[in-house]
């Protein structure tokens, strides 16, 4: 294999065949195709694009060897969601233990905080004594007793995804259409899975910006996992404001067992409901609404918060956080951020907010930074809402002085109040499929 080609073509505009990428990353993962030269090549396609052809076989070659997850004698159907990730966005938390409690199996693998994003393994991990790396063994007996896990990525899934994920972290290649699809895609894929609902974010908050792109990724995402014979959906949920109140792993994992208590805030729940509907239809559910009354039940009868219980124990967690959340680590300083002024909340923009609660010590500037799991907000405040000067508009949590300087800082811009209208986007903007796409 002459790598040096293969850059120039690419460099020039041309495309890669199927094999040469199956085996340009099959070399690259035996340690034969050194950094440097995968490197130039994924910037000469981050630059001029890969063909839908290419992100096929670049999933392909992030599978790689890696082990596919096998769910034959379970005897339930097996689904899962992904989130291309927010802020506040505890979604995880509540949907994989409602949806389980319906009778599907979710086997739940998620990432860790990514930017301003957080993620649900540091959400889990703020659980005193959670483990959130179940080897394949532990997985599958997990499944088979409870019907769901929530685990990070385990070294068997898409090895090689997990090797080209760092070279791109630091080479500035991450946020190409094609090669996130193909990266989230090669993890979802190999967990077997009958059906997989992504929820893909919109506005500031989320990893992509530009509507246009975000429903580009969800289609491409879509064409890859229909192609492999997983019925995929995707629905454009909006990311330009925080997901619910918490913003913060503890926090978020709080404000989660309210949600699954019923108690939890309204937006948080209907996005988990629109992604639980989607997952039991996946399921064989006979519609929305016989999907929709089932989750209402497993919620009002308890059965989906005693689900959670049941996840956190399994999983070397204290359950009794459940019932008592004042078990979870709480914050040293505790203080109020007030209105400056009255008038409408315009914006309460979420990147600010996700870059505060990381700068605080809640998520990681260098890779082996250990995140404090205390730290991040409750934001009562919601665009639209009329507020009085000196009104209690969030809590800020913090482990020192500096940590609520940044938060109080990072309030005063993410907390836009004047006068006029509020502009929100729809908290579900539309469901894409491979039938096409449906504005809500
Ligand atoms: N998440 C992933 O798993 N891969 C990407 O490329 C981006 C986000």
């Amino acid at each position: 294999m002459f790598v040096p080609g293969l850059i120039e073509r690419k460099r020039d505009g041309g495309a890669l065949t199927p094999d040469e990428w199956r085996g340009l990353l099959s070399e690259y993962a035996a340690g034969r195709v050194p950094d440097y030269q995968l490197a130039a090549l994924l910037m000469a396609g981050f630059l001029k694009g890969f063909t839908r052809e290419e992100a096929a076989a670049l999933l392909d070659g992030m599978m790689g060897e890696g082990a596919r997850l096998d769910w034959a004698g379970l005897g339930r159907p097996v689904v899962d969601k992904h989130s291309t990730g927010g802020v506040g966005d505890k979604v995880s938390l509540v949907l994989a233990p409602l949806v389980a409690a319906c009778g599907v199996a979710v086997p739940m693998m998620s990432g860790r905080g990514l930017g301003h994003t957080g993620g649900t393994l540091d959400k889990l991990e703020s659980i005193p004594g959670f483990r959130t790396g179940l080897s394949l063994v532990e997985t599958r007996a997990q499944m088979e007793r409870i019907g769901c896990v929530l685990i990070g990525q385990t070294p068997e899934i898409a090895p090689v995804d997990k090797k080209l994920y760092a070279l791109r972290d630091v080479t500035a290649t991450v946020e190409s259409i094609p090669l996130i699809a193909a990266s989230i895609m090669s993890k979802k894929l190999s967990e077997g899975l009958h059906g997989l609902v992504l929820d893909v974010k919109l506005g500031s908050g989320a990893f992509i910006t530009d509507p246009a792109r975000s429903r580009e990724l969800a289609e491409v995402m879509i064409a890859l996992g229909e192609d492999r014979g997983c019925p995929t959906v995707a629905l454009l949920t909006a990311m330009d404001r925080p997901l619910g109140r918490a913003c913060g792993n503890a926090l978020e994992v709080e404000e989660s067992i309210a949600a699954l208590r019923g108690e939890g805030p309204e937006d948080l729940l209907e996005v988990t409901m629109v992604e639980g509907v989607e997952m039991l239809l996946l399921s064989g559910a006979k519609d929305a609404r016989a999907a929709r009354r089932d989750l209402e039940t497993a919620l009002s009868s308890g059965r989906a918060l005693d689900k959670l219980r049941e996840i956190i124990e399994a999983q070397d967690g204290n359950p009794a956080v459940v019932d008592d959340p004042a078990i979870l680590p709480q914050a040293a300083l505790v203080e109020v951020f007030a209105a400056p002024r009255a008038g409408t909340v315009l914006q309460v923009e979420p990147r600010a907010i996700g870059r505060a609660v990381v700068q605080m010590g809640g998520g990681r500037q260098r890779v082996d930074d250990v995140v404090d799991p205390t730290v991040g907000f409750v934001i009562s405040a919601r665009p639209g809402q009329r507020v009085e000067r000196g009104e209690p508009l969030a809590s800020i949590y913090a482990r020192d002085e500096a940590g609520l300087r940044i938060a109080e800082d990072a309030l005063g811009r993410a907390l836009r109040i004047g006068e006029g209208a509020a502009e929100a986007l729809p908290l579900v903007a539309a469901r894409i499929s491979a039938k096409g796409y449906e504005a809500l």
